[in-house]
């Protein structure tokens, strides 16, 4: 039996994308994953074609921007599926632009769905882990963490966010003998709706000749999503970075 077979998962950004191949991979394998982005109707299609193949999935209206409604989908873990053993904080947006473009709102909106999302997500789940003495934190941050790129100072910015709030939930809940694990992802190029956020026209038209040329599958993040939670209790697969074979950048 795989260590991914029933456990309960919860993914944010569940409705398209990265989180949607994790959701539907995850199921396929054994657990029951419990969906949460904005756009309801893509997370009730998404749970139904989950359920269609055999797999056991629940869905919620979750916007990582208002803690309510992060606890809320906790909860309904718990409710539906009697506890939750681990969270895939995933949402995010890259709204790309030139700081001289000055698209202030832009800077605020990114810091409020990719750093204070990230926060209200860990705030949701982090007592129900620390009581239990278990659980797993994994998050989406990017190559854009690891590196600096034009074009990229507040998303980048933000997922450096990730790396560093990642590494030390990993120490202080080994400190604490929470048994926490945790795991970062740091993905390249990868085909999803993620450069619909981009409002910048030029970055825009850069970027999408970047992800055509190179850009790989959701699906190829899954597998790691999948293969961090498979490892046995005892060990921590703690960073990936995951991108196109081709990509030079
Ligand atoms: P998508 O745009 O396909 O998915 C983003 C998801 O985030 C959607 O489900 C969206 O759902 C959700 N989301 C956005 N804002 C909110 C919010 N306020 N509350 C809840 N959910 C929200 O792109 P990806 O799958 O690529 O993105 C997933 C993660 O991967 C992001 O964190 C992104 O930064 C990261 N990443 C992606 C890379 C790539 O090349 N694609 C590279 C590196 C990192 P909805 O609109 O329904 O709320």
């Amino acid at each position: 039996m795989s260590n991914i077979e029933g456990k309960v998962v919860i993914i944010t950004g569940a409705s398209s994308g990265i989180g949607e191949a994790t959701a539907k991979r995850l199921a396929d394998d054994g657990a029951k994953v419990v969906l949460g982005a904005r756009r309801e109707e893509k997370l009730e299609q998404i749970a139904n074609e989950i359920e269609a193949d055999g797999g056991t999935a629940a869905y919620q209206k979750l916007d990582v921007t208002v803690q309510e409604e992060n606890d809320a989908i906790v909860e309904l873990a718990k409710s539906t599926f009697g506890g939750v053993d681990a969270i895939f904080l995933n949402a995010g947006i890259m709204p790309t632009a030139p700081l001289s473009a000055m698209k202030t709102d832009e800077w605020h909106q990114t810091v409020d769905v990719n750093v204070k999302g990230v926060l209200n997500g860990v705030a949701a789940v982090l007592p129900t882990f620390t009581e239990q003495e278990s659980g797993h934190v994994i998050a989406t941050s990017s190559v854009a963490g690891l590196k600096a790129y034009p074009g990229n100072a507040v998303y980048g910015g933000s997922k450096w966010f990730v790396r560093n709030f990642m590494e030390v939930l990993r120490m202080e809940s080994a400190q604490e003998g929470t048994n926490i694990r945790t795991a970062t992802i740091y993905p390249a190029a990868v085909n999803t709706e993620l450069l619909n956020s981009i409002s910048h026209e030029g970055s825009a038209e850069a970027m999408e000749g970047l992800y055509e040329q190179h850009g790989i599958s959701p699906e190829r993040i899954a597998n790691v999503v999948a293969f961090a939670i498979d490892q046995p209790d005892d060990t921590n697969v703690n960073e990936f970075t995951v991108g196109p074979t081709t990509q030079p950048w």
